[in-house]
């Protein structure tokens, strides 16, 4: 108890002002974002949209995992997407460490070993987001009128920019 007592009055604040009650899960402006969990991305404000509008997808990288195509099968099907944006982004650890660089920092971490846990880094980012854009147009379920891009997110200035 009290581990999150900060965040938990935060919310009641949020409550207080809280719009969105009995709102559709449904991706307002048709969009869905698979993006790194980098703290500093704003998914949403980084494209203009408001809560409603997208579906996000995050994991470290913002590589297009299995679970993600999971999530962006759904998100189409059922729930209004029509545009896909994968936007992995500058200075990603995911990126910018060897596996072995993670796991020594983790071990340092961890007081353990960790040779066995492998993180998925990133050898080459711009390669990657090309596979990742190709590995979801091609998706058997996902349809062609789906539009799919590809971008990187460019931490020190806010600006996106259209790879693929
Ligand atoms: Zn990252």
């Amino acid at each position: 108890m009290g581990d999150f007592d900060d965040l938990i009055a935060a919310n009641k604040g949020f409550a207080e002002h809280f719009e969105l009650g009995g709102f559709d899960g449904v991706a307002h402006a048709g969009v869905a974002v698979v993006t790194c969990m980098d703290s500093r991305i704003d998914p949403l404000r980084m494209l203009g949209l408001v809560p409603g509008d997208a579906k996000i997808f995050r994991n470290p990288g913002g590589r297009v995992s299995e679970q993600a195509m999971e999530a962006l099968v759904l998100g189409v099907h059922i729930l209004g997407v029509e545009r896909i944006l994968i936007v992995p982004h500058t200075r990603c650890a995911m990126a910018s460490n060897t596996e072995r660089e993670l796991q020594v920092q983790v071990e340092k971490s961890s007081g353990q070993d960790v040779s066995w846990h492998r993180f998925h880094v990133i050898a080459d980012q711009i390669a990657s987001l090309q596979e990742d854009v190709k590995r979801v147009q091609t998706h058997p379920l996902i349809p062609e009128s789906v539009k799919v891009g590809g971008f990187m997110y460019y931490v020190d200035t806010g600006l996106i920019e259209q790879k693929f």
